[in-house]
């Protein structure tokens, strides 16, 4: 996906409101025929970059390209964009077919032209023996396919998807990620959607822009910006984790030790981290890289064989199981903290091996860690 040109091109952008700085000063560069997401907890300012991007905002500092053209002055109806919004706007009482086929009238298409594109639209999102339908006769889902259709049929270079399928329940919104993703994949187009709802972001997205407080943290792949977070926020926000404060005292290009009390550990890590020693960082962990080992004999080895003694482990208590079928989470108590840590059920008799109130060794690999500085 790197390889591909840019389409969009975001420069130094903000957007205030009285006294609320919606958007501040962000830059980020939109591949062609990408499927990237903004990301971000409520009033981060995605919905407000997007609707920069649709041209229903102006910014007040810095610009906007599309496919290498300044996009300041130009109104939304002149932009090589199209929106699909959060409640699927769709006529109710036009067809299916005349609902698709509306914006090409608008434009002027002749009729044999505009029947062959509407035809074409909504066979690609399945609708093909629905034209004659309205929308009061169709599922919620069918309905965000007649929008999506609505927007697809007029060939923008850039689909904007404003919480597609937050309208959906849950079982239609899973099945309508997979539906979006291949329709995408399909066009073609470049599809730049907006969700608060990380797993949809890394279900779907290419590459997702995570922002809080109007800033961007993080813009990558989802293995980026889950193995490799830039800061704490991102290591919170995009999956969870187990993060503690800690003292960097060892810091070379093939090692680096944080000393980490609240854990009652060190912790070793075989890659530098390009800190200072003595600096505070945070060390995060995700809860399917620690393994968690019944505490009944010796003390267990470390994870790597290189590794400081008494380094990558530590003793808990679970507080709390949950056996979720093809995991089991545990929630263990570690010094004040409580730690979170996935157990994969490989055998069918897993279902006892481990009671609440049971003390246990969490051991993780030295690779497993990501050392954040901020
Ligand atoms: P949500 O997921 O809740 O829609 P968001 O991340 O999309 O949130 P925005 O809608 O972009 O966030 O809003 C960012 C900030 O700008 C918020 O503090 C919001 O209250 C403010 N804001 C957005 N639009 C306006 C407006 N038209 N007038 C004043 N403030 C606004």
């Amino acid at each position: 996906m790197t390889d591909k040109p840019t389409l969009i091109s975001i420069e130094a952008v903000t957007k205030r409101y009285g006294g609320v700085t919606a958007v501040s000063a962000v830059s980020l560069e939109i591949k062609q025929g990408e499927f990237f997401a903004l990301l971000g907890p409520s009033g981060c300012g995605k919905t407000t970059l997007l609707r920069m991007l649709a041209g229903f905002e102006i910014p007040d500092e810095g610009r906007i390209l599309i496919d290498g053209a300044d996009m300041a002055g130009v109104p939304p109806n002149k932009r090589p964009v199209n929106m699909v919004f959060q409640s699927y706007a769709v006529f109710p009482h036009m067809t299916v077919a005349d609902n698709v086929a509306y914006g090409l009238k608008i434009d002027g298409v002749p009729k044999a032209e505009r029947d062959a594109r509407v035809a074409e639209a909504l066979d690609l999102v399945k609708l093909a023996d629905y034209g004659a339908r309205k929308p009061d006769q169709l599922s919620g889902g069918q309905r965000q396919r007649v929008a999506l259709a609505r927007a697809l049929v007029k060939r923008p270079k850039v689909l904007l998807l404003d919480e597609p399928l937050s309208a959906l329940d849950a079982k239609l919104r899973e099945a309508m990620r997979v539906e979006l993703a291949q329709i995408q994949l399909k066009v073609g187009v470049t599809f730049v959607m907006v969700t608060h709802d990380q797993d949809e972001a890394m279900a779907m997205a290419d590459r997702c822009a995570l922002m809080n407080n109007g800033t961007l943290q993080q813009c990558g792949t989802p293995w980026d910006m889950y193995e490799f977070p830039a800061n704490r926020f991102v290591a919170d926000f995009i999956g969870n984790v187990n993060m503690v404060e800690g003292t960097l005292i060892e810091d070379e290009p093939c090692r680096a030790l944080v000393d980490a009390p609240a854990w009652g550990t060190k912790i070793w890590l075989d890659h530098g981290v390009s800190g200072a020693a003595g600096s505070t960082v945070w060390a995060a962990i995700r809860p399917e890289k620690m393994e968690i080992i019944r505490r009944e004999g010796d003390r267990p080895a470390a994870a790597n064989p290189a590794a400081p003694a008494g380094s990558n482990l530590v003793e808990g208590v679970v507080s709390y199981s949950a056996y979720l079928g093809s995991e089991t989470v545990y929630e263990v108590k570690v010094g004040t903290q409580m730690l979170k840590v996935l157990r994969p059920n490989a055998s069918r008799h897993d279902n006892d091996w481990c009671h609440d109130g049971a003390p246990v060794w969490l051991r993780w690999a030295p690779d497993a860690v990501a050392v954040l500085m901020a």
